[in-house]
């Protein structure tokens, strides 16, 4: 079966085309520019050279168009007709209260979304954009959705509500919802099969850690607390984003900056985190370098990234009374083991201690813990198209 993985944004689109039967991956790409000068396909059939094809794209469904063409050419192509293409599974940001797991699209579903966007307005609208293109072009073929806020459905109420007045939730729904559920869950399920051990017996911590990052609690199976929360603004310092903070200090900065809206939530979200800390680069390459360097703002942000990591590792053990695994993920916690390794640090006292060498190893699963760890910490590269693939097939195959 031949599933095609689909994230549509509001000017590109990403795709993956995966074999099932070897959950492979035949082609990947994306579409930048659409609805702009200069829209372009990258295309990447496996094991083949990539090209680029610069073609004007007027909206997704000209996108899309141009990615079934690039899957069926005689020389890049990896299928000989777009009836193989058995179901698209499609990434949405945004579910709601409505979506605690991924659902096939139909009219209902995408009204839901559509009710999402409120939500989620960068996200949401260019993802139903995209399952219409899908619709439009590929008539027929069965389309699923998989949810960023789904996973975190399961919290509990004192998890996911916040001490403002209840009427607020009930008339705009404020509350945590939790984002990159899909990697969450992905990692916390591989984390199980490396353990060999049922998920529904394990309390795992998942770190994933990327330019943007949350930290997930996942007990017996499922997300009971998660670090992001209305918006993927909350929880730990990242790239860009100032991670949990005083809410006072919103309207202090509106009233002595003259800031408006707009001002403060740019600030917030892409000129704080790690980037405003050290006022070198959201990047964490660049400042580790000049943190080595001896730039004391770099390792002051580098502390600072750590230090509110490591305190979600605390509580959520203290949550869920214990922990059996942690799992770090995405482009910090899959790449950077020195980063791990402070992260960790003076957390041997519940049982979490690593292994120096095997914390160098890269770009594959690995428990990096010590042989008598009573905490196994694994590194595990997420993937969250074949998530995306492998809930399409469950769905399409019912
Ligand atoms: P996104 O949230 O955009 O998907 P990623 O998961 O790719 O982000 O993470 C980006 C971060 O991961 C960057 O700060 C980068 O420094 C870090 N990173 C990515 N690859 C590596 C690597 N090979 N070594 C160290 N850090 C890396």
């Amino acid at each position: 079966m031949k599933i095609l993985v689909i994230n549509a944004g509001s000017s590109s689109l990403k795709y993956q085309l995966f074999d099932m039967d070897k959950e492979t991956v035949m082609a990947k790409g994306l579409c930048e520019r659409i609805g702009i000068e200069g829209s372009q396909l990258k295309h990447q059939p496996n094991g083949r050279e990539a090209i680029t094809i610069s073609k004007s794209m007027k909206n997704h469904a000209d996108a899309i168009k141009m990615v079934i063409d690039a899957l069926l050419d005689v020389n890049h192509g990896v299928i000989q007709d777009m009836g193989e293409i058995a179901a698209v599974g499609h990434r949405i940001v945004h579910g709601g209260e409505y979506f605690s797991g991924s659902v096939v699209i139909d009219e209902k579903v995408k009204a839901a979304i559509n009710e999402c966007a409120a939500l989620a307005p960068l996200h949401n609208p260019p993802n139903l954009i995209g399952i219409e293109a899908c619709q439009e072009v590929m008539p027929g073929v069965p389309m699923v959705g998989v949810f960023d806020t789904a996973f975190h459905q399961t919290m509990p109420s004192e998890a996911y509500l916040y001490a403002i007045p209840y009427e607020l939730y009930e008339k705009y729904k404020i509350r945590k919802y939790g984002f990159h559920g899909t990697s969450h869950k992905y990692v916390a399920q591989r984390a199980a099969a490396l353990l060999n051990k049922p998920i529904e017996d394990l309390k795992i911590i998942t770190c994933h850690l990327g330019n943007g990052s949350s930290i997930t609690a996942v007990k017996n199976g499922k997300s009971i607390d998660t670090s992001m929360g209305f918006t993927p603004l909350a929880g730990v310092v990242m790239g860009t984003r100032s991670g949990t903070i005083d809410p006072a200090i919103v309207t202090f900065l509106m009233e002595k900056e003259n800031l408006s809206l707009k001002e403060v939530n740019d600030l917030l979200n892409k000129k704080s985190g790690v980037l405003g800390l050290s006022g070198i680069s959201s990047d964490f390459r660049d400042i580790e370098a000049a943190a080595n360097e001896g730039n004391k703002r770099a390792q002051l942000a580098l502390e600072i990234f750590e230090y509110s990591v490591r305190k979600y590792i605390g509580e959520y053990a203290a949550l869920m009374g214990g922990v059996d695994a942690v799992v770090f993920t995405a482009g910090i916690g899959e790449n950077n083991g020195v980063i791990r390794k402070r992260i960790l640090k003076g957390l041997d006292f519940m049982g979490i201690k690593i292994e120096e060498q095997k914390n160098n190893i890269r770009g594959k699963e690995i428990d990096i813990s010590t042989e008598d760890a009573k905490v196994r910490t694994l590194v595990i590269p997420t993937n969250e198209e074949l998530m995306i693939a492998l809930d399409t097939k469950k769905l399409v195959e019912q």
